[in-house]
């Protein structure tokens, strides 16, 4: 739910993209960014974007408001593995909403997309990502999996014939996305643990609706330690490059998940990636993404570039103010809008 105030600070915060859109969208070149166009895209995002502070580290989970919030870091992989890496890459955070997008990729591998179409769907609800009422409003259905009812569900949809079975593989793939092994921010996963009532409601919710098999106290604790996966920028990138490139990482070069599951994944993001302004983004980018209240967000340019950025204060909206300027900057200046294309 957004006031007034809050929907005029999201129209600020939204005004550079109109500056953008009238200059005219860039059109889609026939070859692939060269390297150093890539490095100087990168470079330049950050040197525009780093002293801008608008936007507040989100607090209801209490460990993210100590989260420095001047950190800024942006990695960009190509399917080819060029990268470009710039800022506070290293630093980690916790994955939050993000980690929605590889959990859904999950049960798409092991149970077909029918399954989320069929149970709780792949529409936007365009209501805030941990909306009670879009619940009641649906009985769990039309929720998609990328906000909190959903993506509760979906974890509890992932196989297993216990809760270290199912975790040890909703950790699994998210590290084979990443390239390398992930772990729990305990310190996060404690702090959210013990504030989450909300999603513990959504969770009950949810079950009561029949929208997933099991326990939903289980669904919804493992959901909250999938949320406190730590990652870094460069993680976020090559995860995000990793879905440009068919589902296959870039650096390990380890088919992650059937590239005929990909274009199922970005559609649900450009749905609903950055939660009721997921059309606003769309309109302006053309890019799938998904963000997260840790402060990272990941951006996909099909066949061509994965972006992940950090930058922990949130707009109203719930997403990075500083990642979406960056990933707007570099995909503009990398002609990475999939929809821009050069009449033939
Ligand atoms: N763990 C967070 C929650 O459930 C994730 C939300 C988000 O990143 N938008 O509230």
């Amino acid at each position: 739910m957004q006031t007034n105030a809050s929907r005029r600070d999201l129209a600020k915060a939204f005004a550079f993209m109109a500056a953008a859109s009238a200059a005219g969208p860039a059109l889609a070149q026939s070859a692939p960014a060269a390297p150093a166009n890539v490095d100087a895209a990168v470079k330049a995002a950050h040197a525009e974007f780093k002293g801008l502070n608008e936007g507040k580290n989100a607090d209801y989970i209490p460990a993210l408001a100590q989260v420095p919030s001047n950190y800024f870091g942006i990695g960009l992989v190509t399917p080819t593995n060029k990268s470009s890496f710039v800022g506070d890459i290293e630093p980690k955070f916790s994955i939050q909403s993000i980690s929605k997008v590889f959990t859904l990729a999950l049960v798409f591998q092991e149970s077909g997309e029918a399954l989320i179409e069929n149970s709780i769907g792949v529409d936007a609800t365009g209501q805030v990502f941990n909306s009670i009422t879009a619940v009641e409003q649906y009985k769990g259905k039309e929720m998609n999996p990328f906000v909190n009812p959903g993506a509760i569900a979906t974890t509890g949809m992932v196989k297993g014939g216990s809760a270290d079975e199912v975790w040890r593989k909703i950790l699994g793939i998210h590290s084979d996305f990443a390239g390398r092994q992930l772990d729990v921010d305990q310190v996060v996963y404690k702090s959210e643990a013990d504030t989450n009532q909300r999603n513990r409601a959504i969770g009950q919710l949810m079950s009561a609706y029949e929208r997933f098999p099991g326990d939903p106290a289980q669904a919804v604790d493992l959901y909250t330690r999938q949320c406190a996966i730590a990652v870094n920028a460069k993680d976020l990138a090559v995860m995000a490059a990793t879905l440009a490139n068919g589902g296959k990482n870039p650096v390990t070069r380890k088919q992650v998940i059937d590239p005929r599951h990909v274009p199922g994944i970005l559609a649900v993001m450009a749905t609903a990636g950055l939660y009721d302004d997921s059309g606003k983004w769309l309109f302006h980018t053309g890019l799938p993404a998904k963000s997260g209240v840790g402060g990272g967000i990941i951006a996909v340019s099909p066949g061509k570039f994965g972006i992940g950025t950090f930058a922990p204060p949130l707009d109203a909206a719930g997403n990075s103010v500083r990642g979406q300027r960056a990933i707007t900057s570099i995909s503009n200046a990398l002609d990475g809008n999939p929809y821009a294309v050069r009449p033939v």
